[in-house]
């Protein structure tokens, strides 16, 4: 017997237009080359984008056409976020962190028709311009007053691109899976690879991002998206913010600025935000040095790789900012399992609390997860089987976006993640590493995760990462390589010894190396892969 109620498609649109008529007065700040605390409300973003939506078919845009975005996070990219989609054409985000030979790859994979880009990256794409015969137009996202001299033809500020156009535009009926967006992963081993998002796949996604027991949004919320809106989407906020009207406020080029990030927030009364861990050390390491305060922020979602024990003491000991940590990829759009705690979990005690806290979290309904050993079999969750993470869902990728390289998927239609980690029986997930991180030491696993976390606890470290060097015995034993916070003096028995008794006997490394600054990805992460370049014909002393 088939339910009698309506079908109404789950596009962007409809976020853009419920937005529209019900938080119209809601603000939008950014941080923009030009200007320091550029301000307007969500009516006028969506007025632009209906702008920005005729200019794009007076441009002969047309429907599934690829357009580019080289840009940090600010209002006009965000008008991108709706008008590009809304039009029916594709979204394309692109990470400028990227290497220039993979910024080109993915430009002429992609097809991309338009590009619109930060004045800053103009540089990069002179010197690519001749190799990229899809673009028919650059836009640079700036007035004209501040176009900077460029040797590129067919170039326009957006501002003009955009000022003799209609603010009225009647956006076509969508079919809800119409693609919506697209990103790269930073491709660590081969060619980046594209995740092509569809309206019905992010509008799932901020549904579930908003819920109480993740990013618990609200229209009472100001929300600081310091994940890159070139990364999955800035994780969905730029339209679930949308979604319940909370006030969004854009850092801009200025991400991994403690003192900016600190103004801002207390400017503009920010309540909560998002962001890899990186960019929370530097926050706290300004904090520290500047004696200031974050006192209207209550909450910040950190993700993208491990959150160790020490951010979420010292924002919640010296700040009272409770930190969320979560796990997900550009293939799943990202959220896939998220930490909240349970009811009762409050009162436990603080070592089995911290031992949860440590966790990525727990499945989001929505994605089916499950973890896989060697061998096949699906694992038990008991807290201690390992094996890898595999994951199924209306907002996990099915494919790669022209791609017909290896499977990435299981027999059964579930995304294999590369990522190894166990469930416990509450439901609570813990990585260990990426699989092609993993230690196997004397044929037992060693967390590379674990020790890392442990490492930068010590009040004199700052950064620290754990690889897997050859060893004649163990074959493999750990190496740890650390940087110090400025200042610091520690030695490597110092160290050595301030993880004993946290982590098993057996895992602690043999040597320290001590490094200026270690090496970062385009999302950044710490690169493994050139860590273990750099230190392969290392020998242990
Ligand atoms: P890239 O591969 O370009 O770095 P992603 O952002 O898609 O891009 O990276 C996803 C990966 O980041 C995951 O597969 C996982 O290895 C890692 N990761 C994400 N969140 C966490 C987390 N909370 N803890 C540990 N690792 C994480």
């Amino acid at each position: 017997l088939a339910g009698q109620m309506m079908t109404q498609a789950l596009t962007i649109t409809s976020i853009m237009e419920f937005a529209d008529r019900v938080f119209p007065e809601v603000e939008i700040v950014s941080f923009t080359a030009e200007n320091p605390l550029h301000r307007y409300t969500l009516a006028d973003a969506f007025r632009r984008s209906r702008q920005l939506a005729n200019a794009l078919a007076a441009a002969g845009v047309q429907t599934g056409d690829r357009i580019a975005t080289l840009a940090w996070n600010d209002y006009r990219h965000f008008e991108l976020y709706y008008a590009v989609p809304c039009s029916g054409a594709v979204c394309h985000t692109i990470n400028p962190r990227l290497f220039p030979e993979q910024i080109d790859y993915i430009i002429n994979h992609a097809e991309d028709k338009l590009l619109f880009t930060d004045p800053a990256f103009l540089p990069l794409l002179e010197q690519s311009k001749s190799t990229l015969p899809t673009l028919t137009k650059i836009v640079v996202l700036t007035n004209a007053a501040n176009m900077p001299q460029t040797s590129l033809s067919n170039i326009e500020d957006y501002e003009s691109f955009i000022a003799d156009h209609a603010d009225h535009f009647d956006w076509p009926d969508i079919d809800e899976n119409t693609a919506s967006g697209l990103c790269y992963t930073s491709g660590t081993t081969g060619n980046p690879k594209g995740v092509l998002y569809s309206h019905r796949s992010c509008v799932l996604h901020s549904y579930a991002a908003a819920l109480p027991d993740t990013m618990n949004l609200s229209s009472k919320d100001v929300i600081l998206p310091i994940v890159p809106m070139f990364h999955v989407n800035a994780w969905s906020i730029p339209y679930c913010a949308a979604m319940v009207g909370a006030k969004i406020v854009f850092p801009g080029a200025k991400m991994g600025d403690g003192e900016t990030l600190q103004r801002l927030i207390n400017s503009e009364q920010v309540t909560i935000s998002a962001g890899v861990p990186t960019i929370w050390l530097a926050l706290l390491n300004y904090l520290r040095e500047s004696g200031k305060k974050i006192s209207s922020l209550k909450r910040i979602v950190v993700g993208g790789a491990a959150c160790p024990l020490s951010i979420i003491e010292e924002f919640q000991e010296k700040h009272d900012v409770y930190t969320h940590q979560s796990w997900g990829m550009t293939e799943t759009s990202p959220l896939g399992v998220f930490n909240t705690l349970k009811s009762g979990m409050d009162d436990l005690p603080k070592k089995e609390l911290d031992q949860i806290r440590l966790k990525q979290g727990r499945p989001v309904f929505g994605v089916d997860l499950r973890i896989v050993a060697d061998d096949g079999s699906i694992q038990p969750w008991d807290g201690e089987s390992i094996g890898e993470v595999r994951i199924k869902g209306n907002w996990i990728c099915s494919a790669y976006y022209k791609y017909e390289g290896k499977a990435s998927h299981d027999e059964h239609g579930y995304l294999k993640t590369g990522d190894v980690a166990c469930m416990d029986k509450r439901g609570y997930m813990r990585i260990t590493d990426r699989s092609k991180d993993v230690i196997k030491s004397g044929g037992e696993w060693i967390s590379s995760i674990e020790l890392e976390n442990v490492a930068v606890g010590h009040p004199a470290i700052l950064e620290a990462a754990v690889i897997g060097i050859p060893d004649v015995k163990w074959s493999e034993r750990p190496l740890l390589i650390a940087v110090k916070l400025a200042g610091e003096k520690i030695d490597e028995k110092t160290l050595l010894s301030y993880l004993d008794g946290k982590v098993a006997k057996w895992w602690i490394p043999e040597n320290v190396v001590f490094v200026d600054e270690l090496p970062h990805t385009a999302t950044g992460k710490v690169s493994k892969k050139d860590l273990r370049s750099q230190f392969a014909n290392y020998i242990t002393k």
